[in-house]
């Protein structure tokens, strides 16, 4: 009998190691409940996480298998299971960040060549996309262009029955820790993922390419929650979408590789989970001021457009492209705060909180040298609100006391213009290769 351990995987569809696991024979599910990862972050995002679990739990047993729930540290956990349980074999899907990759060598220095790993993370792997030089690409444009042209394969198929896993009777299977969320939670599990994502394709996609960027993210798929569990795989929604064609899918397909363009470059990168990707910007004049840090995340900042999205985001969990880029530029460049704190505390508000996305996301809308952001571009707040929002209706919702105005209202903590100009002077200093501060 083998073993599937679950991680950013949370599916049976087109999951390659559950598949290669049933190919051999018999095969138990496991999830460990990691206090490395799940001690480090927010009640939301564990709630959302357990009751994956719970669905994928179910999905077992509606084959005819059984999952596992273990909690500590999957070095120490693995090989106990393994030696209760007389397990053959570890079958799982790889993942890619520091703390993934650490992790994972751990498991194979005490589990030695009885570990198999497999891609379906992604829809191309991180180190697979590469330069013809061989090296990695560091610009998405070129990037896409060979994501693109090495898209193959199909999803794969899992068996509807799973071959009976004999478990001894008095093995305990583990149960799940009652995690309360402070926002409501989107359905949970793959049936509640596919169906969303054929809701999507029928109704939004053939549009996407024209409504992505409205701030209050209806144009959008709402997928990434699933997405960042591995609930859904993004394989098979690039299939799906491809299959529907047209400029919607066109665009949809290229913002999954936008995903997987974060995966490879914290992969090459990882400096970039502490600093600049290009370490010049790490030199910018940062304010590390409490109040400000708690006005932005707060969304009480006086300026409409930054305080709609926080409050969005701390209400539900989630927040537009669009939005995201606002708030992220904002803090960044007008504000000067330490990005890495405002990184980091929007990926706990974040339902789809992913260190590569986020990092990416960040990094991006800061300037800080990923892709081919130039740094001097610094958005006009009250233009972006405009444009992304023609009704009001979304500014209105969350921020009802700047009655629709795009101007700072009340007591704004910053004069943006004297903002913006400050951050100009000093990133021109940078660019130039002049004195810092
Ligand atoms: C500052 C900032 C932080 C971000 N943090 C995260 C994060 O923690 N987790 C996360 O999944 N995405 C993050 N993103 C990317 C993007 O904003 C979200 O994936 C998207 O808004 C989710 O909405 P959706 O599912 O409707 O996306 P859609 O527009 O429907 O896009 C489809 C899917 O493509 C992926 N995707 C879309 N845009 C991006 C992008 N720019 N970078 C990477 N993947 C993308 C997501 O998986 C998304 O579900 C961040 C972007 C920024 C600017």
């Amino acid at each position: 009998m083998n073993l599937v351990w679950h991680r950013a995987d949370l599916r049976l569809h087109d999951n390659p190691a559950l598949a290669a696991a049933l190919r051999s024979g018999p095969a138990l599910g496991l999830v460990v409940l990691d206090p490395n990862i799940l001690s480090n972050t927010s009640a939301r995002r564990r709630a959302w996480f357990c009751r994956n679990v719970a669905a994928l739990r179910e999905a077992y047993a509606r084959c005819g298998g059984t999952l596992l729930v273990r909690s500590g540290l999957p070095w120490e956990v693995l090989p106990r299971v393994v030696a209760e349980l007389g397990l053959r074999r570890v079958f799982a899907v790889r993942n890619s960040t520091p703390y993934a990759r650490f992790r994972d060598r751990k498991v194979e220095e005490a589990l030695p060549g009885r570990v198999a790993w497999f891609h379906g993370q992604y829809v191309q792997e991180p180190g697979e996309i590469l330069k013809p030089d061989g090296g990695p690409y560091t610009v998405f444009t070129p990037y896409f262009r060979r994501w693109w042209a090495a898209l193959e394969g199909e999803p794969l198929e899992v068996p509807a029955r799973f071959p009976p896993a004999a478990l001894p009777p008095e093995y305990d299977p583990g149960s799940l820790p009652e995690e309360s969320s402070d926002v409501p939670l989107p359905p949970a599990g793959e049936e509640a993922a596919l169906g969303a994502l054929e809701a999507f394709l029928s109704d939004r996609l053939p549009l996407y390419h024209q409504t992505r960027d409205r701030l209050d993210g209806s144009g959008g798929s709402r997928l990434s929650y699933y997405f960042t569990l591995g609930v859904l795989s993004p394989r098979l929604a690039v299939r799906r979408a491809l299959r529907v064609g047209g400029e919607g899918a066109r665009k949809w397909v290229s913002e999954l590789a936008w995903r997987d363009f974060s995966g490879e470059l914290l992969h090459n990168f990882p400096h970039m989970a502490r600093s600049a990707f290009d370490p010049r910007w790490d030199g910018l004049p940062w304010q590390d001021d409490p109040e400000l840090f708690g006005a932005w995340l707060e969304g009480r900042t006086g300026i409409p457009v930054v305080d709609a999205a926080m409050r969005e985001l701390r209400a539900t969990g989630f927040l537009s492209n669009r939005a995201r880029m606002v708030v992220a530029q904002f803090a960044v460049k007008l504000a000067l705060l330490p990005w890495q704190k405002c990184e980091r505390a929007f990926r706990d508000l974040l339902l789809d909180g992913d260190n590569a996305s986020n990092l990416q996301g960040w990094q991006w809308a800061g300037g800080l040298g990923v892709d081919a952001a130039p740094y001097f571009r610094v958005f006009n707040l009250a233009a972006q609100a405009q444009t992304h929002d023609p009704g009001g209706d979304w500014l209105r919702r969350w921020v009802p006391e700047s009655e629709g105005r795009l101007e700072p209202y009340g007591r704004p903590v910053l004069d943006l213009e004297a903002a913006r100009r400050r951050y100009l002077e000093a990133a021109a200093r940078i660019a130039r290769g002049g004195p810092r501060g």
